[in-house]
């Protein structure tokens, strides 16, 4: 089936264009018509040259890249609700608002918030567009060359959003390791990233007995996937930053089951996984210079006959043992491994790893930020900052070596999870940083808030955001 692509955004002469043109417009006064709040809008048909929405950026001194992603977010929601598949934007008006950065974010609203995943429908939900938004036309008066290499870059990002919601949101019955892996290979092959698969005998002749136990109750057991992407230019060669997604394609707790009102929706327990998915492809396409090493350990965590348990001693991939207090805490257990492998394989830069780790993480921090937590300061001040720039906002939480205590094992080197309810975003953090070796700079960032919309937002319908691509790529494009 084919997953929703995101909207092309082509670059044509303001002169030729004819048909509907978006015109963002700071609020400027009471009788300004289409609204005060960014991305409302009105239709003026009497412009000479075609009808032409205008669309509120909100009070001058107001707008921020954020309000521009929104504004460009509910245009895309009135243009899917009026079967708008082609749609102008006059470059100009966002560059004359003279903020770095507005055209991007106003297109990166615009695509985002077209996004729908509706290909299992049988006939779209009522007041549902039949017609995907297809095209955004950069007008423009000029060649339009340096804008050309701009807008290839910027679809190539969006498109990794587009992906990382869809994988995200393919239900469990469909996305399992194996098919996760068939996905990936295929968009390995079309990206040109190279592409290798370690299934349950290559993990058991390695030695991952973590991210194997957490796949063992389920047909066909884990996998372990991994991309590469060499770099361009002054990259190639350089040391990968490495990027490692937990890719639990359902999470139905194991034998610490989960209750029936917090299972449903698990199949987004693949969203860090999906992000790098996203990462990979997108950093092919626009040749970024750093190379990049995707690794995403997927496994489904069932119950069967053969499913770990809760008091099991693993063995992991590092050597280090880990009774497992809570066969729920399964995410960091198929991370450990995969991060063990990234050091033993390569020779990081750095490492950051995405992750739908704990609903600890959520009452924290709610659905507005990502956990932060890192051995590194230098890299965390970066990702931050790449945070505030590309919207996907983090916060950085503690990783002092005290919080050990609550994961010091009693038979084994440790526990995978603490009996006590006290700072568990965290235990998952210190847990993970068990696997880093000393001088290897490493960010641990839980998703589980940002990953999913409850609610459609201005440029996210409800369901998977894709968080994390457009910030880690926004990170990698500053080296
Ligand atoms: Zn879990």
């Amino acid at each position: 089936m084919a997953l929703p692509q995101a909207p092309k955004l082509l670059i044509t002469p303001e002169d030729s264009w004819q048909g509907l043109r978006l015109l963002p417009l700071p609020y400027s006064s009471s009788d300004f018509a289409p609204g005060k709040k960014p991305g409302d809008t009105m239709l003026d048909s009497t412009q000479p040259g075609g009808a032409s929405l205008l669309v509120s950026l909100g009070p001058a001194e107001e707008i921020t890249l954020e309000t521009l992603r929104r504004a460009g977010g509910q245009a895309a929601r009135w243009l899917l609700e009026h079967e708008h598949a082609q749609v102008g934007l006059p470059v100009a008006m966002l560059d004359a608002l003279e903020i770095p950065g507005a055209l991007e974010a106003f297109c990166t609203g615009l695509v985002l918030g077209a996004y729908r995943f509706d290909h299992y429908r049988a006939k779209p939900p009522e007041n549902q567009a039949l017609r995907p938004l297809q095209a955004i036309h950069l007008l423009h008066s000029g060649d339009g060359g340096d804008l050309a290499l701009q807008a290839s870059r910027w679809q190539a990002d969006l498109s990794g959003v587009y992906l990382a919601r869809s994988i995200a949101h393919e239900p469990p019955n469909v996305i399992n390791p194996a098919s996760l892996a068939q996905r990936a290979s295929e968009i390995a092959q079309a990206s040109g990233l190279s592409f290798r698969v370690l299934d349950a005998a290559d993990l058991q002749a390695l030695g991952a007995g973590a991210l194997l136990a957490v796949g063992q109750g389920s047909q066909g057991g884990a996998r372990l996937i991994v991309l590469e992407y060499p770099g361009s230019g002054a990259g190639l060669g350089q040391p990968p930053v490495i990027v490692v997604g937990k890719a639990i394609t359902f999470d139905t707790g194991g034998y610490s089951i989960k209750d029936r009102v917090n299972m449903v929706g698990m199949k987004y327990d693949k969203a860090g996984g999906a992000a790098v998915l996203g990462i990979l492809q997108a950093a092919a396409e626009m040749r970024l210079s750093t190379p990049l090493v995707g690794l995403i350990p997927a496994a489904e965590n069932m119950i069967s006959a053969d499913a770990y348990r809760p008091n099991d001693i693993l063995t992991t991939l590092s050597g280090k043992t880990v009774e497992v207090i809570s066969a729920d805490a399964e995410g960091r257990l198929v991370l450990a491994d995969a991060l063990t492998y990234a050091q033993r394989q390569y020779q990081p830069r750095a490492i950051i790893d995405l992750a739908t780790l704990t609903g600890g993480v959520v009452i924290a921090l709610g659905k507005v930020r990502a956990g932060l937590m890192s051995n590194d300061d230098a890299l965390a001040q970066s990702l931050f900052e790449a945070g505030e720039r590309s919207g996907e906002r983090l916060w950085r939480l503690p990783l002092d070596d005290d919080y050990f205590e609550l994961i010091k094992g009693d038979d084994s080197d440790f526990k995978n999870s603490s009996e006590l309810r006290q700072a568990h975003p965290i235990v998952g953090g210190i847990f993970l940083k068990q696997f880093i070796e000393p001088g290897i700079p490493w960010a641990h960032l839980d998703i589980a808030g940002p990953a999913t919309a409850d609610k459609d937002l201005p440029y996210s319908p409800k369901g998977a955001t894709g968080f994390g691509v457009r910030l880690v790529l926004d990170y990698l494009s500053t080296l």
